[in-house]
């Protein structure tokens, strides 16, 4: 399998704008843009609030919405957390987990962000799980290690049938929201190191169908050169998917 034969998938991650009825705007405007693509899938993961407006904006369209995060637990005592039965029952068929600013932010952890994958896998949603260094690691030369191990960290329990829903993005820490971007031949490259971590856990063929994203950064102007790199499968996207011209140009270059 090669890359043609795998999914190409553009996420938004909206992180935290847009009220709900701005959301319903800005899907509907995207859903304009992206109708008629099959290129790619296309994915918009919103603030837990906006998620009923944006499922609504979004029926009938080519455009699946995510969530930013899930919660590992069914139920209890976890207060300000979801749960992945809530959102399923919402319409959310994605969900974001260890992006960096819920690592910085948050106390995100790589155990927690296995246990929040393998709980969004069990509930029957697609996984879109971040991995990426800082810029002293990479400065150090390390980065090929810091994104190997918190791959094996983040998939350790997964099978190989729910791999099949997963989604790896790599995403440099240092070019998220910085309008630094990684050189599309640095983004290969550690999405390359990625599908080679998998392909030892999994083996190759696993591997090869694997949907590995970059993000950081990614606009319409460096859209094509990231996406015409043959390990890089599509873009998780924050500060560009808000803007319903700019996302639109970044799903045609994945065309
Ligand atoms: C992100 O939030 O995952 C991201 C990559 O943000 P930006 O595109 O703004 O760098």
């Amino acid at each position: 399998m090669n890359k043609a034969t795998r999914a190409a998938v553009i996420a938004g991650n909206w992180k935290m704008n847009k009220t709900p009825s701005e959301a319903s705007v800005l899907v509907s405007a995207i859903a304009e843009r992206a109708a008629g693509k099959d290129g790619c899938r296309v994915v918009l993961c919103v603030p837990y609030v906006d998620i009923p407006a944006a499922v609504e904006a979004a029926r009938g369209t080519n455009v699946k919405i995510g969530a930013e995060n899930v919660h590992f637990k069914e139920s209890g005592a976890y207060t300000g957390e979801i749960s992945a039965a809530m959102l399923v029952e919402c319409g959310v068929e994605y969900v974001i987990v260890g992006h960096s600013e819920r690592r910085q932010y948050f106390g995100e952890t790589n155990e927690t962000v296995n246990l929040r994958a393998k709980a969004g896998l069990a509930a029957g949603l697609k996984v879109i799980i971040c991995v990426g260094e800082v810029l002293e690691e990479r400065q150090s030369g390390i980065t090929s290690e810091i994104v190997s191990m918190q791959t094996k960290l983040a998939l350790a329990g997964i099978t190989p049938e729910e791999l099949e829903n997963v989604i790896i993005a790599y995403e440099p820490v240092w070019a998220i929201g910085t309008g630094l971007t990684a050189t599309p031949e640095q983004a290969d490259e550690v999405c390359g190191i990625i599908r080679s971590v998998v392909a030892g856990l999994y083996g190759e063929d696993k591997a090869m169908a694997l949907t590995v994203q970059y993000g950081g950064s990614m606009n319409d102007k460096n859209a094509a050169e990231l996406l015409s790199k043959v390990n890089v499968d599509g873009g998780l996207i924050g500060g560009a998917s808000l803007k319903p011209d700019a996302f639109g140009s970044i799903i045609d270059a994945a065309q």
